[in-house]
């Protein structure tokens, strides 16, 4: 559709923040996202300042038949978060963190990134469980996914600790969604995606951290990844739910603390995170060093700040991605063998493959609670595809959906913010169908029109 100069100035003349047209100041960044592999230009970009933005965006979309896509992190590997034609909704200004130290909870506005959420709760000692692994995460797709980080084990994931939730619903109604309050629409948010409104603001829990935590990076051989993978495998399904030890296949990068030969080379990175005292951290940890040889290690009590962003330089903007994963119901040995035979064949220096631990607290949540429905599966695999020059595409797209496939036969379901554009089907796998078939449900009541279609959608009918 296209709209009149005077529709638009309209619009602008309703909204505090920015509109911005193709040509204008600040829409070339505006419009950018994490993945350097999506080109979009939307026909506006709407840079919301405030909830009352968000609602008039929604309407002037809903009324003018725009399509919508709705970038709060723009961090998604799928690309959602921007559209061809049509409207951004940006909800990137929107950083607002409020915390309240004395219930121990934090008001988050959408935009916010897992970054700024840290840094504002750890002026008080604490931090929000779920919170992921990078700190330029957003906290709007994340947790709308279900949001899992370095101490979900042991407290929950992030949809797991959401109080409540303002949304904007499709008729640019602004609901609140909790426990008391339209608790169907808030079941549904909590692992839903943007499929039933636009979250304006987030209230979470937080737990007391920090401000040091005792935490680190094992780098082991390559040459004994099947050894050391057998033993990770069940050791880490033993470890209390306060020590969380994840596994990261990849070329190691240049960490000071690695001999310069071993840059480059293949590894298997082992991070982990110890909430408790520093000597009873380090005797958990001992069995892995002694497991398999390694070429070096960085263990020691971090700030919790910089360990959340301590991974960041991997993973910065631009670059191209193309994710594949699934949870595994097991790491068996024809797993492993598969991982170390792709590990092998890397068409990049900056893929990884990340294994990380999920079991715990999340687990003892019922599948049914929230719509975050694989809750019991052990570990993830995810493909994290990634490497700078187009004509580089072919081999990265072939090795990851190839990789993909050949674990499949350990695979069950797939977490939803993981998801590349793959189709329902692959929509549908992150939800059991029990759960599935409330969440068209809930469509049905909150969007029958699917306004809200650019994400892993759940059609209405
Ligand atoms: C490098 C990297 C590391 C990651 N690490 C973790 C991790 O440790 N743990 C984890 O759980 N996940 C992790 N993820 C996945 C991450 O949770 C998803 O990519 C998530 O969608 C990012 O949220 P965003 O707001 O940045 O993304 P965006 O691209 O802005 O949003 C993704 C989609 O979510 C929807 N959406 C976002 N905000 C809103 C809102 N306020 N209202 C309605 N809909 C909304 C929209 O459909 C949008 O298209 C990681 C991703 C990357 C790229």
């Amino acid at each position: 559709m296209v709209l009149q100069s005077s529709q638009i100035e309209e619009f602008r003349g309703h909204f505090r923040g920015d509109v911005l047209l193709p040509g204008d100041n600040g829409y070339e960044s505006a419009r950018k996202i994490w993945n350097g592999m999506f080109d979009r230009r939307p026909g506006i970009i709407a840079r919301c300042v405030g909830t009352s933005d968000v609602i008039h965006a929604v309407n002037f979309a809903r009324e003018n038949s725009l399509l919508i896509a709705v970038k709060a992190g723009g961090h998604n590997s799928a690309g959602n978060a921007v559209c061809d034609d049509g409207i951004m909704i940006d909800l990137s200004l929107m950083r607002r963190v409020n915390v309240d130290p004395k219930n121990k909870t934090a008001r988050v506005d959408a935009g916010a990134l897992l970054g700024d959420l840290d840094h504002e709760t750890q002026l008080y000692g604490l931090a929000v469980s779920g919170g992921g692994i990078v700190s330029h995460t957003g906290v709007g797709g994340l947790t709308l996914g279900g949001g899992f980080g370095w101490i979900s084990r042991r407290h929950g994931l992030a949809i797991d600790n959401l109080i409540s939730a303002e949304v904007v619903t499709a008729d640019g109604k602004l609901l609140t969604a909790s426990a008391d309050e339209n608790p169907d629409l808030f079941w549904g948010l909590r692992g839903g995606g943007g499929n039933f409104g636009i979250v304006t603001s987030f209230q979470f829990r937080c737990v007391e951290l920090g401000p040091q935590i005792y935490s680190g990076l094992i780098i082991k051989k390559f040459e004994h990844a099947k050894r050391y993978m057998q033993f990770h495998r069940d050791f880490v399904r033993g470890l209390p739910d306060e020590m969380t030890v994840w596994m990261v296949v990849r070329h190691a990068p240049p960490l000071p603390f690695l001999p310069q030969d071993v840059h480059g080379k293949m590894v298997v990175i082992i991070p982990f995170v110890w909430l408790g005292d520093e000597a009873e951290g380090a005797r958990l940890i001992q069995p892995i060093r002694d497991a398999t040889p390694s070429h070096g290690e960085a263990i020691g009590m971090n700030s919790w700040v910089a360990w959340q962003s301590g991974f960041d330089g991997l993973v910065e903007h631009g670059a191209r991605n193309y994710w594949k994963s699934h949870h595994l119901r097991e790491l068996s040995d024809g797993c492993i063998d598969r991982v170390i035979e792709f590990a092998d064949s890397m068409p990049s220096d900056e893929i990884e493959v990340f294994i990380p631990h999920m079991e715990g607290a999340p687990s003892r949540v019922p599948d049914t609670a929230t719509a975050f429905a694989h809750r019991k599966t052990p570990f993830l695999l995810n493909i994290h595809t990634r490497w700078r020059k187009t004509q580089d595409d072919e081999p990265c797209l072939a090795w990851a959906r190839d990789f993909h496939q050949v674990t499949e036969p350990f695979a069950q379901g797939v977490y939803v913010n993981f998801l590349s554009d793959e189709g329902e089907d692959r929509v549908k796998a992150a939800y059991t169908p029990e759960v599935w078939d409330r969440l068209v449900e809930l469509k049905k009541k909150y969007d029958p029109n699917n306004l809200y279609r650019m994400n892993q959608n759940i059609k209405p009918a």
